[in-house]
């Protein structure tokens, strides 16, 4: 199995798990009355300030989970394009021959790019 295929089934599992968190999250109902600001609930009794924090864990597990799954992604999508597009074939082999300086006519060892006695570029 290929590694991005791996990444992807890692990523499927953070996602329900996030998933999970959240929908957990949204599904608590905070017993008793509480008061909004903005649109954003605050508690006012302490069995409310319970849930209203089990409430924010769930949301910031949620997306934790999902920015590490949206991370996971984005790294998985590279390494297959990586496979996909560059081909497995090794780097060019050194070439074994000296080369020599067209300026004073020392040898340089292979694929030397400047002359090691008169310092000019070696072309
Ligand atoms: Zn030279």
């Amino acid at each position: 199995m290929k590694e991005w295929q791996t990444n992807l089934i890692g990523a499927f599992v953070i996602v329900i798990i996030g998933l999970g968190f959240l929908l957990g999250a949204l599904t608590i109902q905070i017993p008793s009355a509480y008061k909004t600001f903005l649109g954003i609930p605050y508690a006012v009794n302490p069995e409310s300030v319970f849930w209203f924090n089990w409430m924010i864990v769930g949301l910031m597990l949620g997306f934790l989970y999902i920015g590490m799954c949206l991370g996971l992604m984005a790294n998985t999508y590279s390494i297959y394009r990586l496979e996909k597009k560059i081909p497995q074939t090794p780097p060019p082999p050194f070439s074994n021959t000296p080369s020599f300086c067209r300026y004073c006519g020392t040898q340089n060892i292979p694929d030397a790019v400047f002359c090691s006695k008169c310092g000019k570029k070696l072309t």
